[in-house]
């Protein structure tokens, strides 16, 4: 672990009722109730590749409470959460907060400057199907060791903010995972709510394996820590609205958990997504959509079409029943395999 910036904002107490907490730490940075603290912590270098830095703020409230994570660049070319986490860090005031906020502003970071989707350039790996990690892994294994050991493990709930990659256009929902302990899927659901986008993909099919938990949220979760997969904004587009959504739900749940004392409600009328399909192209080609996200869709309704490289069509893609598209492919690289669409639906046909 190296580099230690503490950008200390240390504040007085002053006539707080409630438990002080100790000091926290990750990463050899220690920030002590009342302060707000940056650091980085450390991959290192292995097997010939360069290692990674993982930059990481701590806003350790005055008084006692949760340790809420809230990770971006899982995905290093979804931009949104991170530009979210950039601007949220200096507006959660530590004097009134009950407990501590952990931000992971760039967990990917060979695929954040690499500007990749999905992979990561240094071994082709997605981040977010390797956790929980291994130290004597793959760089990306490694940055999900990390993160399992040094974020999640020290957390009480934990978000993992996403939108759609580089090539995807996608319009906002969350992902609620109903698989393992019933009381931290409880828990989840109201994470879910309290977040506020309406739509919440129902979601019974990640592994309750600790040791094969393969997706970050999921790590939590079977870790026994309520945690929040959500989707905001797409397309490597930094736009306010999608940010502003993060903003209200980051509120939302610093509320819910009794972080602070004011806050947006949780989401009144909320549209569980029972059933969701990734729809994945069985050619490699150009992929061209045909909907656009958000779009109601009936069974049968042409969702994209794949061409060869002299543009003869060798793939339509239809929707297998009705639904909203959650998002679309919006860029033609295609590849035999990948999604080019998400469909939700309210119930199972
Ligand atoms: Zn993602």
């Amino acid at each position: 672990m190296r580099v230690v910036v503490a950008a200390g904002l240390l504040v007085a107490l002053a006539g707080c009722s409630t438990a002080a907490q100790a000091p926290f730490a990750i990463g050899g940075v220690t920030a002590v109730p009342g302060q707000v603290a940056g650091g980085t912590l450390d991959v290192p270098a292995r097997g010939g590749d360069a290692g990674s830095s993982i930059p990481f703020t701590i806003i350790r409230g005055r008084a006692d409470g949760p340790v809420l994570a809230l990770v971006a660049g899982t995905h290093g070319a979804e931009y949104v959460p991170i530009i979210a986490l950039q601007r949220l860090r200096s507006t959660i005031d530590p004097a009134t907060l009950r407990g501590t906020i952990v931000m992971v502003h760039v967990a990917n970071m060979p695929s954040f400057l690499g500007r990749t989707v999905y992979y990561s350039p240094a071994d082709n790996k997605n981040l977010n199907r390797v956790f929980p990690g291994k130290a004597d892994g793959t760089l990306s294994e490694r940055i999900a060791e990390v993160l399992t050991r040094e974020v999640i493990a020290r957390a009480t709930h934990v978000v993992d903010l996403h939108c759609g990659d580089g090539n995807e256009s996608l319009r906002p929902y969350s992902y609620w995972i109903t698989t393992g302990d019933p009381k931290v899927v409880e828990a989840g659901k109201a994470m879910a709510l309290a977040f506020g986008l309406e739509r919440i993909v129902v979601d019974g099919s990640r592994p309750t394996d600790p040791a094969a938990s393969v997706y970050l949220s999921n790590t939590a979760i079977t870790r026994g820590k309520p945690a929040l997969t959500t989707e905001t904004g797409g397309v490597a587009v930094v736009d306010d609205e999608s940010i502003a959504l993060i903003d209200r739900g980051v509120a939302g749940l610093m509320r819910h958990l009794g972080m602070k004392a004011d806050g947006p409600a949780p989401v009144a009328n909320p549209i569980w997504l029972d059933r969701s399909d990734v729809l994945r192209a069985t050619q490699t080609g150009l992929f061209y959509p045909a909907v656009k996200k958000g779009q109601t869709v009936t069974k049968d309704t042409l969702i994209g079409h794949i061409t060869d490289f002299h543009a003869k069509t060798i793939e339509q893609i239809k929707a297998p029943y009705d639904g909203e598209v959650l998002y679309v492919i919006a860029t033609p690289p295609i590849t035999k395999g990948e999604p080019v669409a998400m469909l939700g639906a309210k119930k199972a046909p």
